[in-house]
């Protein structure tokens, strides 16, 4: 999170612009609450540049819920319910596993033969006519990989519509609306506190739910309730509307918003990629034409020069210690991978990823 951004929620937790509440304590149905929705839909809006012919819902359950809505709201859309998975790492695998409770879930393309460390070319996938929908995972957050352009998949020969998770890289770049048909992730990574999830989807897209969808989760009521069908998650909703406020505030150059946030997230992620890749202690193995900006995995090396999975390994236990001491935090790779991951999220300031480079090199000065 921005500290900025901290320090106005305790500022305001008691006392919201003189209301006599915080907006804990407000009704969701109050005036003062709504106008920090609006407020807060708007700038999301603003900063992503999403078309008006797309719908912004403010929803709870997270993204691993929405794995489940997603099929739920879009499966119905063709007579085969069919969808079409690209698998690029944990998510997407989950992804794709929830929808198959729903409906025929087909594997377009996937790259676990290399261990998640590449994307499948577009041009390999094989796309069904009859899908009601493609789905992706844009970024990675535990493999590192990223998508650096969205595929056409009119270009592809589909016309399905393209799903995209986009929980762990919302906000740190700009996204092109004309290849997407909906966006969902969970707010807790790059914008706020979890609790919210965000769905942006084109309107048409919308009134194909199948009947067992939870009246709650159906887009199409909740869009034409304004996300409240009932109680949304107002205090993040809050909080995220900050973050949204502090984002279009931030500048590199003549560049303001996501657009700043780009140059400062590539300049950021350029910084430790070659601090690893300069190294012969650390390795990243994830091809660097689809490495994420956003979650780094890497590991340290042992003796034979093998990357060294085990977080209990001697020397990863010796490195994780040793980064505590400097206060550089939750390095630990996740545990289905192993190793280490640095989350350079937009709230990291360049400073955040100096620090850990300055260790990275005196540890293994003294390895
Ligand atoms: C963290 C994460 C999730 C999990 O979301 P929850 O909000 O915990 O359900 C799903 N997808 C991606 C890409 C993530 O990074």
């Amino acid at each position: 999170m921005p500290e900025a951004v901290l320090e106005q929620a305790a500022a305001e937790m008691l006392d919201w612009h003189g209301s006599g509440m915080g907006v804990m304590e407000m009704s969701h149905r109050g005036k003062a609450f709504m106008a920090i929705a609006e407020q807060a839909e708007r700038d999301l809006r603003t900063l992503l540049a999403i078309p008006a012919h797309f719908k912004v819902l403010f929803s709870q359950g997270g993204a691993l819920a929405h794995n489940a809505m997603v099929p739920l709201n879009l499966a119905g859309r063709r007579p085969a319910r069919a969808m079409d998975f690209v698998l690029t790492g944990s998510w997407s695998q989950k992804s794709a596993k929830e929808a198959a409770r729903y409906g025929e879930a087909r594997i377009a393309a996937s790259a676990a033969d290399t261990g998640f460390t590449t994307l499948p070319d577009p041009a390999t996938w094989r796309l069904s006519a009859d899908a009601s929908y493609v789905h992706l995972c844009s970024n990675e957050t535990i493999h590192g990989v990223e998508f650096h352009t969205l595929p056409d998949l009119a270009a592809l020969g589909s016309d399905a519509p393209l799903v995209i998770d986009f929980s762990s890289h919302v906000l740190s770049r700009p996204i092109d609306w004309s290849r997407v048909g909906l966006a969902f992730g969970g707010a807790q990574k790059n914008i706020g506190p979890a609790g919210l999830t965000i769905i942006v989807v084109r309107e048409d897209l919308l009134g194909h739910a199948l009947p067992i969808c939870p009246s709650v989760f159906d887009y199409r009521a909740l869009a034409d309730a304004d996300s409240l069908l009932n109680t949304p998650p107002t205090y993040a909703i809050y909080v995220a509307g900050l973050t949204f406020q502090w984002l279009l505030a931030q500048r590199e150059g003549a560049l303001t918003g996501v657009a700043a946030m780009e140059v400062r997230n590539i300049a950021k992620a350029q910084l430790l990629y070659d601090a690893i890749d300069g190294s012969s202690l650390y390795v990243n193995r994830v091809d660097p034409a689809c490495r994420s900006r956003m979650n780094i995995p890497f590991f340290l090396r042992g003796d034979d020069g093998a990357p060294l999975q085990d977080p209990a390994h001697p020397r990863n236990a010796a490195f994780l210690r040793g980064a505590e001491a400097r206060g550089l935090l939750q390095l630990k790779g996740h545990k289905s991978v192993g190793g280490m991951r640095a989350s350079l999220y937009n709230a990291m300031p360049m400073a955040g990823v100096e620090a850990l480079v300055d260790y990275l090199r005196d540890f293994e000065r003294n390895a």
